[in-house]
């Protein structure tokens, strides 16, 4: 079974293509960005003379943090019910969109900041549109929000339903203005995304040809750009593969290899993207045996076999080095089992095998 609400505008010029459907949505927006990449990417000014030609009035709420926090989120819905506004716009990267998410939900229901993962308590939302600037969480088709608790420094995501937005723009030239350090990240998140729809248990052959296209697309074309950032075509296979990650992980959820990472951010700072990225050999490892018809299935599309595979993954601009200290690593162990994702793999993971991928991490930190 495949869900998917979200009308999806993909391709240089997208924003006009989509504008009639983000006219009509209401009178007033709230934009929901970050404090640089919406502007940065041009997204922000694109968007703001497409809805001062429509003379709508808007509002700006850029406070977003990386990982954000339900703090910020609260003073986000905050500004949403001051202001009067009756749609949002998240532009930016994952970040931003899924704190618009959130803010969307806190307004519509008066949720509390301790209520914002009771979804039970969710009965609207505020139309969103959300416009990527990252190439990697694909959370414009996701139903997801990813919030950091920033008092028990636990990172955790709600999904619904409501969450869904009801536009994606997804405009690769807005992603031009990456630096190769998010780049090299945010796809290997989408790659992640991808792999987890194949590892999860909610797997779904229906989603194979997108996972396999997308892998593909990021095997090919992540080098490239990283070595020109101005290579339009990779950037908008880039963003391809981020936006088949996500219509996998709307079906699948994100499995073990999210649950790791987790901490790895948290605890540590490592960006999303590079906390995926660090786990990703081991995991697959663990699952391969489990999974070898549909992966080997995969390795086949990409015309290389899994130490290849892995010979790709190592040759990426990453340099190594991580001293996982024991004490993270205990504390680690039970945030991860007690993490919502660990529904989904494809058999039941102990402690002792978190334990040893932990241990086992030979760490990688951009070059770049
Ligand atoms: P991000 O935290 O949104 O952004 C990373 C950095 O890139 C920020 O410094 C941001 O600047 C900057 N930036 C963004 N777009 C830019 C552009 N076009 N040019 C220059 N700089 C730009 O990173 P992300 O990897 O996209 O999102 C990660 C978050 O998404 C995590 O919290 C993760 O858990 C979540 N996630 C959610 C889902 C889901 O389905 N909901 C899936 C995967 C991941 P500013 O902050 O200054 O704007
Ligand atoms: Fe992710």
């Amino acid at each position: 079974m495949i869900y998917l609400p979200t009308r999806v505008f993909f391709g240089a010029g997208a924003l006009l293509k989509a504008a009639d459907h983000i006219l009509r949505l209401g009178v007033r927006p709230l934009l929901v960005t970050g404090r640089s990449g919406a502007r940065r990417s041009g997204a922000l000014d694109d968007l703001t003379v497409v809805l001062d030609r429509a003379g709508l009035a808007w509002e700006l709420f850029e406070q977003v943090e990386e990982n954000p926090s339900l703090e910020t989120v609260m003073a986000g819905a905050e500004k949403l019910r001051e202001c009067g506004c009756d749609y949002l716009i998240g532009i930016g990267g994952g970040s931003p969109m899924d704190a618009a998410k959130a803010i969307s939900l806190a307004a519509a229901n008066a949720l509390g900041r301790d209520e914002l993962y009771q979804t039970d308590k969710f009965r609207s939302s505020f139309p969103l549109v959300a416009i990527p600037t990252t190439a990697g969480t694909g959370t414009e088709v996701t139903q997801y929000s990813v919030l950091t608790n920033a008092k028990t420094g636990i990172k955790a995501g709600f999904g619904h339903d409501l969450a869904f937005p009801r536009l994606a723009v997804c405009d690769p030239r807005y992603t031009l203005s990456l630096d190769p350090i998010v780049t090299l990240n945010t796809a290997l998140d989408a790659l992640s995304h991808l792999l987890e729809g194949i590892y999860s248990n909610k797997r779904d052959p229906l989603l194979y040809p997108l996972i396999h296209s997308g892998a593909k697309a990021i095997l090919y074309h992540l080098k490239p750009v990283l070595e020109n950032p101005a290579d339009l075509n990779g950037r908008s296979e880039l963003l391809r593969a981020s936006l088949y990650g996500g219509i996998t992980i709307a079906q699948t959820s994100t499995t073990l290899q999210h649950s790791l990472g987790y901490p790895l951010t948290t605890t540590l700072g490592l960006p999303h993207g590079l906390s995926n990225a660090i786990v990703m050999r081991p995991v697959l490892d663990l699952y391969y045996p489990a999974l070898q018809e549909e992966l080997d299935a995969l390795f086949a599309v990409l015309g290389l076999g899994r130490s290849e595979f892995y010979a790709w993954l190592e040759d990426l601009p990453f340099e190594t080095s991580l001293d996982l200290s024991a004490d993270f690593i205990e504390k680690s162990v039970g945030e991860v089992l007690g993490s919502r994702n660990m529904a989904n793999n494809p058999f039941e993971i102990s402690a002792g095998q978190i334990r040893d991928i932990y241990r086992g991490l030979r760490c990688l930190i951009p070059l770049l």
